[in-house]
């Protein structure tokens, strides 16, 4: 591609889920409605911390080695929403963050776009740690990490996770089938079984997003965010755009 028409691909997405939205009839609420009192959610918060913590001092796998921070995730305790991606890069790697780099801002972004802020929200990863030159994460570390997640997960009890690409799709769904297959319709995460199951969309991650950049994609992204909206019962957001 060449870089003339890249740029203009990537003014375009930013501006889409930067302006022209208007809230028709009901406005944002400037709270999302809380799930629990703040009683609650400060010991879910301390409980998230101790994972965290346990999460920084990993060695169950290669990456415990290789990694400069671990990612363990963070957000609203009391979150309706929980994103979940497949692992650090290394902007996430240097900052102990997840989600801050090019594929985070295009998630703010997004957050945003739906009338909510990042603080709404929780965001976390399959792998807490990067994986070399960010190459696809291998099973024995999905293996290994994963019961941080499930932690988290059924500390925070989201009404609705979002799953961003394949690896979140498929290791949450425990299915092959591809991205393509499963965005775009709520699937069920199990989180145990005397718990009810939590709603799951999947959508193309946002690093997809931006190497892949379609009108048609961006579209459906902004779909599947909207089916999230709808399920919860918030204000959706019309785009003076298709
Ligand atoms: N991509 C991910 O999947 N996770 C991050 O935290 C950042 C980029």
């Amino acid at each position: 591609m060449n870089l003339r028409k890249a740029i203009s691909q990537h003014i375009e997405m930013d501006d889409f889920f930067t302006g022209g939205f208007t809230l028709k009839g009901k406005t944002a609420p400037s709270e999302p409605q809380e799930k629990k009192d703040s009683a609650a959610a400060a010991q879910t918060a301390g409980e998230l911390e101790k994972i965290a913590d346990e999460v920084r001092q990993c060695r169950k796998c290669d990456l415990g080695s290789l990694r400069t921070n671990a990612v363990p995730g963070e957000g609203n305790p009391n979150a309706r929403i929980l994103f979940v991606g497949e692992g650090p890069g290394a902007d996430e790697d240097a900052q102990g963050r997840p989600f801050v780099g090019r594929a985070g801002q295009l998630l703010n972004k997004i957050i945003e776009a739906c009338g909510l802020k990042r603080s709404d929200v929780f965001i976390g990863n399959i792998l807490k740690c990067r994986p070399p030159e960010n190459r696809d994460p291998r099973p024995n570390e999905i293996i290994s990490c994963l019961p941080y997640l499930q932690r988290q997960i059924e500390l925070i009890n989201p009404e609705i996770i979002v799953a961003l690409g394949a690896h979140a799709a498929r290791t949450l769904l425990n299915t092959n089938k591809s991205i393509g297959q499963l965005r775009g319709q709520f699937h069920e995460y199990y989180a145990g079984l005397d718990r009810p199951p939590i709603k799951l969309m999947a959508t193309y991650h946002t690093a997809y997003l931006l190497r892949n950049y379609s009108q048609q994609n961006r579209r459906r992204v902004w779909e599947d965010m909207k089916k999230v909206l709808a399920e919860l019962g918030l204000p959706i957001p019309e785009h003076d755009r298709k």
